[in-house]
């Protein structure tokens, strides 16, 4: 294959998707003089770098989890904000994947590079939608990138908890989810589900739960797990998925284990972490969402960061587009930790 007419502008290298024009890195792997970062998961937003470009929701993370690794100068720039830097122009536009998550859009020379980061397309209550934006070249995550990938409505898994919590009121309804993102999410949709009754949670989610009601995201009454006084049969209790089988949840009333993750799909992946009730709730795109937006972005070639890469490119190559997998490293999918 000849090599990208996108070459010369953006291309991947050991540091991760470079812009020499631009002379920054998005999302880079390793510490670097500047970076644009698309949200505040680990894999994406890494400790170390100087200069650091996102959303001003992404920096506060960012500085919650890392402290001084945070990077040395921080700018945040607003979605939809165009900023020159260097030769090219520079906006960001919301990816639906977690408070503040963006796609970086990129234009050069009459051609435009779209960058999703992780995206997803259904309605969140905790952060914007994922705007669509047209573009020539389109960077894709593909970590649902198979087509055995279907995601339910989230309103029904939502519903299958609630049921069960119902049918076993003398049950700790115990869910692994990841800290944060999934944590706030999930708690958003039992509220508009109706469920007005404390949450509990272990005590790694208090962070990222106090960080978005601090950016104005409601979240209800919560409660530490450390802090009860009581049994906690009948309630929720919220605990990262490493945490689902170890001691610490002995302490719970005879738990019903579930886990809110795009992976629960695959019946293994249940069995591994000793779930009894699977809920396919994720934060990125299913099979049939990410086919549909690669073809709305209209773009002619697509680069596929990181996920079930091959599957992807040969249906892109099926789609009549051109498709490349950047296999870049450090990105892992961070939905199941
Ligand atoms: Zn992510
Ligand atoms: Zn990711």
């Amino acid at each position: 294959m000849p090599p990208s007419r996108f070459e010369t502008w953006l291309h991947p290298t050991p540091s991760g998707l470079f812009c020499p024009p631009g002379g920054f890195y998005v999302d880079p792997g390793r510490p670097v003089d500047r970076a644009i970062v698309t949200h505040g998961h680990s894999d994406h937003a890494r400790p170390g770098h100087d200069a650091v470009l996102a959303t001003s929701e992404t920096l506060a993370v960012m500085r919650m989890r890392l402290g001084d690794g945070a990077g040395h100068a921080h700018q945040s720039l607003g979605y939809g904000e165009k900023l020159t830097i260097g030769d090219v122009d520079v906006t960001l536009r919301p990816a639906g994947h977690i408070l503040g998550s963006a796609q970086v859009v990129i234009e050069y020379g009459g051609q435009r590079a779209v960058i999703s980061g992780d995206y997803k397309r259904r309605a969140d209550p905790t952060c914007p939608p994922f705007e669509l934006v047209t573009c020539d070249l389109f960077v894709t995550e593909a970590t649902f990138g198979l087509p055995v990938f279907r995601h339910e409505p989230d309103a029904r898994e939502i519903g299958r908890l609630l049921h069960s919590l119902a049918t076993f009121p003398e049950r700790t309804h115990l869910v692994g989810v990841y800290s944060l993102g999934k944590c706030q999410r999930l708690i958003a949709l039992l509220r508009h589900a109706g469920f007005g009754r404390p949450i509990w949670l272990h005590g790694a989610m208090k962070g990222a739960c106090d960080l978005y009601e601090e950016l104005g995201i409601p979240l209800g009454p919560l409660d530490l797990v450390s802090e009860a006084k009581q049994s906690l049969a009948g309630e929720i209790v919220l605990c990262p998925p490493s945490a689902l089988k170890d001691r610490w949840s002995r302490r719970l009333a005879d738990p019903v284990t579930a886990f809110a993750s795009g992976w629960m799909r695959v019946r293994g992946r249940a069995r591994q972490y000793g779930v009894e009730l699977p809920l396919v709730i994720s934060d990125h795109v299913d099979w049939p969402e990410l086919i549909a937006t690669i073809e709305a972005t209209g773009a002619g070639e697509i680069w596929v960061t990181h996920g079930r890469e091959e599957a992807l490119v040969h249906q892109i190559g099926l789609m009549g587009k051109r498709g490349r997998a950047l296999a870049l490293v450090g990105l892992e999918e961070e939905d199941l930790e």
